[in-house]
């Protein structure tokens, strides 16, 4: 078989590039974890007039030469309009006292933090409005003009863009949506996955059945694949179907899946045994092929298919990932999870995977990318989770994620890392 793909980002890339985004859900009010499908403009200026950033006392030019006592002749508090001075009369008589956040007094060129200045409160003899006196520290006078005023509009002018169509909404952007008054926008609409596990040896326990045979095996992939899909904050809780060895009733639960999900991920069935009927199977059913087999460990029978029902129907991927637990987890982490990115409509879908060192990679290379797991040990550096091979779910659940090798390294890296979900 041709292995058209020599990286795995290549033959992800070849899928993203035929599928587009899921439809959009107008006025969405829920958007935490949402992928806005609308650019965000700001309001109005962030921040909408030059405010403090210290507690302290605004003050106009010429007023740091004044030596003594200078009367606090008024406040700025946040939450109400600043008084209006003259400069004249304030830079003869006082200084404002000013809070984090107040908005500056116009004409007042900086903030002295409270901290370089001496304060003096108010006694019972002053009058009852008297707001106190200041003197100023000698740092006071190493201040520059627009010392601590956080300049309108220094963040975004009001009318420019916020947040492009094909963020993923997370905390900080919540930030940045209630700031210009954003309480609902076009998203994205959710991801229908469905997970179709293969196999005849899967096992069906329920109340009152026959207990488990030597001769079978619990179904793992179905929900190993479901707890990724779940993670997705952009997808709604994946469909779970599994099918029996068998070409009819195999097509039967594809063609049911693909009717009413966005992408399809079957687990077992890819290799080239005489009960591996996927790729067969998706052929029949008109599936162009976008790559069977890559030089990756494990999971090197993947297959990448794309359907469309019609030549109007959206493009939907369909990966066939082979049935052993570390390769379907793996696989499902490295090509399923970019790809329902991409429909899910983030704009920067491909990972960016950190990378890590090894501290020990061994002595064995492998002429294909290399998929190892590993628990993480210190910032930046992991060591490998030495397991029995595809098969061992045991091993794979004491990693924290795997990195991925190119072909015949064995160094210490550093390589990407992805970790589960
Ligand atoms: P296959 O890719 O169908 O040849 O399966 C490879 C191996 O993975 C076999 O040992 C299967 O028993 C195992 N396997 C397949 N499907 C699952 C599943 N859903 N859960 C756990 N193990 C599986
Ligand atoms: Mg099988």
């Amino acid at each position: 078989m041709n292995e058209t793909f020599e990286h795995p980002d290549a033959a992800i890339a070849a899928i993203a590039d035929r599928v587009l985004p899921v439809g959009v859900e107008l006025g969405c009010e829920d958007l935490v974890g949402r992928v806005l499908a609308e650019s965000i403009h700001a309001d109005r200026d962030s921040p909408a007039a030059d405010v403090s950033a210290m507690d302290g006392y605004a003050i106009f030019p010429g007023q740091l030469s004044q030596s003594g006592e200078l009367n606090v002749v008024a406040e700025c508090v946040p939450g109400s309009p600043p008084p209006e001075l003259s400069p004249s009369k304030s830079s003869g008589s006082g200084v404002v006292r000013i809070f984090t956040g107040a908005v500056v007094p116009r004409g007042c060129d900086r903030v002295i933090q409270r901290e370089h200045t001496i304060e003096s409160q108010a006694t019972i003899d002053d009058d009852a409005a008297s707001l106190g006196t200041i003197r100023w520290k000698p740092q006071a006078n190493e201040s520059q003009p627009g010392l601590n005023i956080r300049r309108r509009g220094e963040n975004l002018r009001g009318g420019d863009l916020a947040l492009p169509a094909g963020t993923l909404v997370k905390s900080p952007q919540m930030a940045s949506l209630a700031n210009f008054g954003i309480r609902s926008a076009s998203v994205y609409s959710l991801v229908r996955v469905a997970i179709i596990t293969t196999g005849d040896e899967m096992a069906s326990e329920g109340d009152g059945g026959p207990p488990i045979s030597p001769w079978q095996i619990r179904n793992s992939n179905s929900l190993t694949l479901a707890a990724l899909i779940d993670a997705c904050s952009y997808t709604v809780i994946p469909t779970l179907a599994h099918s029996p060895d068998e070409p009819e009733a195999l097509r039967g639960v594809i063609e049911q899946a693909i009717a009413s999900h966005d992408a399809v991920l079957l687990t077992g069935g890819v290799s080239m045994g005489d009960h591996d009927y996927v790729p067969s199977v998706l052929k029949n059913m008109g599936a162009e092929t976008i790559f069977h087999r890559l030089p990756l460990r494990p999971g090197r029978p993947i297959l990448g298919v794309v359907y469309q029902e019609t030549s109007q129907a959206p493009v939907k991927p369909i990966l066939g990932l082979p049935g052993n637990p570390v390769s379907a987890t793996m696989g499902a982490v490295r090509f399923a999870l970019p790809l329902i990115a991409k429909l899910a409509g983030v704009s920067d879908w491909n990972p960016h995977p950190p990378l890590v060192r090894l501290e020990d990679a061994g002595s064995k290379t492998l002429p294909l990318h290399w998929m190892r797991a590993v628990r993480m040990i210190g910032p930046g550096l992991a060591e490998l989770v030495i397991g029995q091979g595809s098969g061992d779910l045991v091993s794979m659940a004491q990693s924290d994620g795997f990195i991925e090798m190119p072909a015949n390294a064995n160094d210490e890296g550093p390589w990407p890392y992805f970790a589960w979900s």
